[in-house]
């Protein structure tokens, strides 16, 4: 690429970063942005900039949110005694996708991996037991991701987290083994979390 011109190429590296581009895509959008009209590229910038600087995290379920509570931990008519336990604020979107669940949630933030020095405190357990003191939750629906690292959070927050009155069940039924829940497709989603099973 030594022959474009240098705010092209850098375009090029910044978009490679994203998620799902490739260095072709990458280029293609480039190519496509300085050449197409000014306010096109004006907008995009603009909504990535807004959405960047009015998103947060929700100081509750740690769910992407304009405002804190987020809708989902404001909202009555949820059920405030089932707990949906996932690890990536974008694994509550892929959840409500599917429609199949109406309690709240709670994003870990990660998952237990020594390999790359994550432990339990670097995960958003304390706040989930600080919400476990003051809200009416009787089972937590884990929801982590099928591979070695989310069968070992789950069984860990499972025995963490035990205590009589509160069930602890897990999705698993149906998912691709080691995968997230981002490769589900949504009927598969809402089957697993119907076939979940009580974790002992
Ligand atoms: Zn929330």
């Amino acid at each position: 690429m030594a022959s474009l011109p240098g705010p092209i190429t850098e375009l090029i590296t910044a978009l490679t970063h994203l998620p799902g581009i490739g260095r072709r895509s990458a280029e293609r959008i480039a190519l496509h942005l300085v050449q197409a009209e000014a306010g096109e590229s004006k907008l995009l910038s603009e909504a990535i900039l807004k959405a960047r600087e009015t998103i947060h995290f929700c100081t509750t379920c740690g769910a992407l949110t304009e405002k804190s509570p987020c809708v989902l931990c404001d909202d009555p008519r949820r059920d405030g005694a089932l707990l949906c336990l996932v690890e990536r604020a974008v694994d509550v979107l892929s959840i409500e996708k599917s429609g199949t669940f109406h309690g709240r949630f709670h994003v870990l933030g990660g998952r237990i991996s020594p390999l790359d020095g994550v432990g339990p405190d670097d995960l958003r357990i304390a706040q989930l037991e600080e919400r476990l003191k003051r809200e009416p939750v009787r089972e937590i629906v884990v929801a982590l991701g099928t591979d070695v690292e989310g069968d070992a959070t789950s069984n860990y927050l499972a025995r963490r987290l035990a205590k009589p009155g509160l069930k602890i069940t897990r999705i698993a039924h149906g998912l691709p083994a080691g995968t997230g829940l981002e490769y589900a497709d949504e009927l598969t989603l809402s089957r697993a979390l119907e076939g979940r099973r009580e974790m002992t």
